[in-house]
């Protein structure tokens, strides 16, 4: 990723666009879901949230910072990038925000603004061109801490897309149409 200030540093430099909220709101609707702006912060998102406990990501502050109009700051720190995609954030609101949801959206803008994709990601997506997942196979420890890969476990190798190439091709068509692009 690039280096990026932190979200404090932003804020201070920062005013709220009302504009961002209304794409933010409009973008959100198209997909069933509601606006950020009916969230009454009982941080109920973030007390299950699994980044919350190895990376501090607070959806209950991102919501509020999004509903403030301080949208770009969002994108513009670290902090989307740390949600692991867990959707407890969705399952445990009583007002039926999805901050992994919001903040997908906001990760297609930053895609969509010509940013860098983070490193990670862009591991992931190389995974899924060679392989079809997002992770790479693993070697995994038994109790007497001896390594196994699939073969010595008997599993069948993975086998990723035959055309690799053109796989990679519709993969990338799909991505430019979502964020809706040439
Ligand atoms: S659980 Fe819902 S209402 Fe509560 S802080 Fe999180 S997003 Fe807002
Ligand atoms: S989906 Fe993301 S923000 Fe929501 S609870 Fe999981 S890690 Fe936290």
């Amino acid at each position: 990723m690039t280096e990026i200030s932190s979200i404090t540093d932003l804020f201070n430099m920062s005013k709220p666009e009302s504009s961002d909220i209304r794409r933010l709101e409009g973008e959100l609707k198209v997909l069933g879901l509601s606006s950020p702006n009916i969230c009454f912060q009982c941080s109920k998102c973030t007390s299950g949230c699994e980044a919350m406990k190895l990376l501090e990501l607070q959806p209950h502050s991102v919501m509020a910072s999004t509903k403030a109009g301080f949208i770009q700051e969002i994108i513009d720190s670290e902090v989307i990038w740390t949600c692991v995609g867990c959707y407890k954030c969705k399952e445990r609101c009583p007002q039926e925000v999805s901050p992994v949801e919001v903040m997908y959206v906001l990760k297609n803008w930053y895609v969509a603004s010509g940013k860098p994709i983070p490193g990670d990601y862009q591991n992931m997506l190389q995974n899924m061109i060679t392989n079809g997942f997002m992770q790479g196979t693993m070697e995994v420890l038994d109790t007497e801490n001896r390594a196994h890969d699939r073969g010595s476990l008997g599993l069948p190798e993975i086998k990723g897309p035959k055309d690799t190439a053109k796989f990679a091709m519709i993969l990338s068509r799909m991505a430019v149409e979502r964020l809706g692009g040439e």
